[in-house]
């Protein structure tokens, strides 16, 4: 039944039809809320999209779930999809401009000296046991907050006594996280490698976290949770302005169209809140958290082959190297599909991140060249999607804390305004900036509601 906006209370409005907001939106549809869906783009999914290219569908956003990822799973198991294994074979390395081929992630060991290897392995081991006392021992972390703002970096100049350990330390760090260990407090490292980032096995294991794709691409689960919720979900609009009442909101759209509802639930990544113009306004911290919270700035890069030739060589498609455009790379074929994928990240802020889409395309085939070999057959389509540039996102993988921000304003980044609410990967208290976190948050908010 289509809910005439303009003249029912609803119970709810929630604005932005990504896996928080659906999730959200389904859990109070199925306790028999009236729910309406806002989402700006003409498209559900926020950061997961698929591309089909040559009848491929491509992944642009999200991809990776893993075991641990338990509602993800049951998401997938309940839309009866599939996942895909990460590729076998051997993984290139490129370490001081010459490469390796290596089956398992021994292959640090064959570039760092026995010193080194020793320095890189007490100080991942460090790393982790800090992130679990973190976990375990609240009191503690309470205590040694200020300390823990500093930057990775920092904490890594100071407990890796080698250069070459510290570099890949920083290289790990970098692309496990999509943002510079320069970047990072030292509490939001520690905090996502509780979420499941496992460092160690960034290079061997594709991405990190043992994880695996949905055959099909994992926007499949929004397609299905927004088909459910049909009319619900309306899609091309722009929630512009929320007005908090004694009885309700008022949420206005682009158009200048109203919706009224009991309640709101906000799913945008933090950055993007402030644009929208509350009355009430929200209070003073709110605003300055959106400043303070950037999000990353990755390029996500896909080259299609007609084939999977590297598989015929022995290869994983796996890449990672010290140097370059690119510096990690994977196989993201289809499970039965006769094409070749592989995927990459460029850094947005970089040099080539800023050039043209045609040159991002050289860099990736140049990048691939030198990895791979030459010889291969060429690729027949490129495909990037810059999302620090999409309006509706700002950013990715996700947002990340600046020294500081988690400490002072994190725990209270959940509660809600009033009749206000927020949630959204970045909201987790648990797998924050994963999809994980962003369902997990979802279903948070909506059981809050109904309670
Ligand atoms: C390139 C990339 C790779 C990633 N890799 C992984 C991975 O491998 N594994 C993993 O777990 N996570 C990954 N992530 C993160 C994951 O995709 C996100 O954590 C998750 O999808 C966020 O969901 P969300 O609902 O919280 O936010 P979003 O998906 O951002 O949803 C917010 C929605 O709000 C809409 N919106 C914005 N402004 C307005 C407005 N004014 N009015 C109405 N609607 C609006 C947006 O269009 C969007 O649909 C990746 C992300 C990216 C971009």
């Amino acid at each position: 039944m289509l809910v005439d906006l303009e003249v029912a209370m609803l119970d709810c409005v929630v604005v932005g039809a990504g896996l928080a907001g659906l999730c959200a939106a389904t859990k109070l549809t199925e306790a028999g809320r009236d729910v309406v869906v806002l989402e700006a783009r003409d498209r559900v999914g926020g950061r997961l999209e698929n591309v089909v290219v040559e009848g491929v569908p491509l992944e642009m956003g999200g991809q990776w779930i893993s075991p641990q990822h338990e509602r993800m799973c049951e998401l997938v198991d309940r839309f009866g999809l599939t996942c895909v294994d990460p590729t076998d074979g051997e993984i290139v390395v490129r370490v001081g401009g010459s490469s390796r081929k290596v089956p398992t992630s021994n292959e640090i060991e064959e570039h760092l000296s026995p010193f080194e290897m020793a320095d890189l392995g007490q100080g991942l081991l460090r790393f982790r046991r800090l992130a679990e006392r973190v976990v375990k021992d609240a009191a503690w972390a309470d205590a040694n907050s200020k300390w823990l703002d500093q930057e990775v970096s920092t904490w890594a100049a100071t407990n890796l006594r080698t250069p070459g350990a510290r570099e890949w330390f920083a290289n790990v760090y970098d692309s496990a996280m999509g943002v510079s260990a320069a970047e990072s407090t030292l509490l939001e490292g520690l905090q996502r490698v509780n979420n499941g980032v496992d460092m160690e096995s960034l290079i061997a294991v594709n991405g990190g976290v043992k994880q695996q794709r949905v055959a099909g691409g994992v926007v499949q689960v929004c397609d299905r949770l927004a088909e459910a919720l049909g009319e619900a979900v309306r899609l091309g609009a722009v929630v512009t302005a929320i007005e908090q009442g004694s009885e309700g909101v008022t949420v206005t759209l682009a158009d200048g169209s109203t919706v009224e509802a009991r309640e709101v639930i906000i799913t945008l990544p933090p950055r993007l809140v402030s644009r929208i113009a509350f009355t009430p306004l929200l209070p003073g911290w709110r605003s300055e958290l959106a400043e303070k919270v950037p999000a990353g700035n990755v390029i996500k890069a896909a080259l299609v082959f007609e084939s999977p030739w590297w598989r015929r060589a022995g290869l994983s498609g796996q890449l990672g190297s010290d140097e370059g455009a690119m510096r990690v790379i994977f196989d993201n074929s289809g499970p039965v599909d006769k094409h070749g994928v592989l995927m990459g990240f460029f850094e947005g802020d970089s040099s080539i991140g800023k050039r043209s889409q045609f040159l991002r395309q050289r860099a990736m085939e140049e990048t691939i060249k030198t990895a791979f070999g030459a010889g291969h057959p060429a690729a027949i389509a490129y495909v990037d999607r810059d999302w620090y540039r999409e309006e509706y996102t700002g950013g990715c993988h996700g947002a990340h804390f600046a020294p500081g921000v988690w400490t002072t304003s994190g725990p209270a980044l959940a509660a809600a305004e009033g009749r206000v609410h927020f949630a959204g990967a970045e909201y987790a208290s648990k797998y924050n900036g994963y999809m994980e976190g962003a369902v997990r948050s979802g279903e948070q908010v909506a059981e809050q509601l109904l309670a």
